[in-house]
């Protein structure tokens, strides 16, 4: 059983998240973080995609290496930027022949320079969700956010632009977010509006004071008073550690609240997450 929606009606789901890597250090880094993480037997992994498609060939050589290597699912992250239906139809033959049944449709960053992307065929993640519907090879997952996307004019607009986009969808995963009363709002939110699809939160161990601020000024998510004033007091050898323990106790509160699995976002190293993964396998897997 390798569909991710077909996982989570099975038992909680634990997957990591990596970015492909740029140069032969981070591939050696990578191989050593993937190995590391064996020990906790992940559910499924997935690897990103780079804004407006810059990371297309690296993703999908990462994805298929992982697919076929490891005895793990692997789900591609596939973005609407930019990209022109005969691209993505290449993309989803070169993934099935490879085995990789699992695609995460988004909508998909924006170039990081400020230029303007090429055009596409797609404009909303939406319109991905249902042309791999149509392909009808794949377990679709979504994003979620659940203190609103930032480009949204408000909340409301948002959920139900979600709940639409994620029943069409298998499953949806979430941005990240410290306090796990967002999550459960947002899954009460989606419930009212009849949407009950899984949605798997993803959390963060935060490891360098400077990026999670940053990450969460791009993604919208709020730091809360208690945790930058906590960071700010530790010296930075010690974030880490603080890190790994508010991802601990985040993702313990969200498993005991429901949520159908963790998804780690690793920022490919394995100490953070295999400390916070381990842990709760210990615990609740
Ligand atoms: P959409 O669902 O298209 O939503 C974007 C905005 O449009 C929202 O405000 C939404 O409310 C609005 N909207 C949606 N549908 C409609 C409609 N029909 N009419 C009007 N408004 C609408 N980015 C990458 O580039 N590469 C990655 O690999 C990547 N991985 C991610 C993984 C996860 C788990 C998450 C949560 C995000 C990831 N992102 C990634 C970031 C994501 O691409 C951005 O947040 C992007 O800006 C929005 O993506 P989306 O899929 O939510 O888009």
């Amino acid at each position: 059983m390798v569909r991710v929606h077909e996982l989570l009606t099975d038992r909680k789901t634990v997957s990591f998240e990596f970015f492909p890597p740029k140069t032969i250090e981070g591939a050696v880094a990578l191989t050593r973080t993937l190995n590391d993480l064996q020990a906790v037997q992940p559910s499924f992994m997935s690897v990103t995609y780079g804004a407006a498609g810059s990371d297309r060939q690296r993703t999908a050589d990462a994805v298929v290496a992982m697919q076929r290597e490891r005895g793990t699912p692997t789900m591609a992250h596939l973005t609407c930027v930019g990209h022109r239906r005969h691209e993505v139809e290449a993309l989803c033959d070169q993934y099935a022949a490879a085995g990789v049944e699992n695609i995460l449709a988004l909508g998909g960053d924006l170039p990081a320079d400020g230029s303007a992307p090429p055009p596409g065929d797609f404009r909303f993640a939406s319109d991905l969700v249902d042309f791999l519907r149509a392909d009808g090879r794949f377990s679709i997952g979504v994003a979620a956010h659940p203190e609103g996307h930032p480009r949204s004019p408000d909340l409301a607009d948002d959920r139900r632009n979600l709940a639409r986009k994620l029943m069409a969808a298998d499953f949806a995963i979430t941005q990240f977010f410290f306090d796990a009363e967002n999550y459960l709002r947002m899954v009460d939110d989606l419930s009212a509006i009849g949407c009950d699809k899984p949605i798997i939160p993803g959390v963060i161990p935060i490891t360098n004071a400077g990026q999670v601020e940053r990450f969460a000024s791009m993604a919208g998510a709020t730091i809360p008073d208690w945790l930058r004033e906590q960071i700010s007091a530790a010296a930075p050898e010690d974030v880490e550690q603080i890190g790994v323990e508010v991802a601990r106790r985040l993702s313990q509160q969200l498993l005991d609240a429901g949520a159908p699995g963790i998804h780690l976002y690793t920022l490919n190293k394995s100490g953070p997450s295999l400390a916070v993964a381990g842990q709760l396998f210990a615990a609740s897997f």
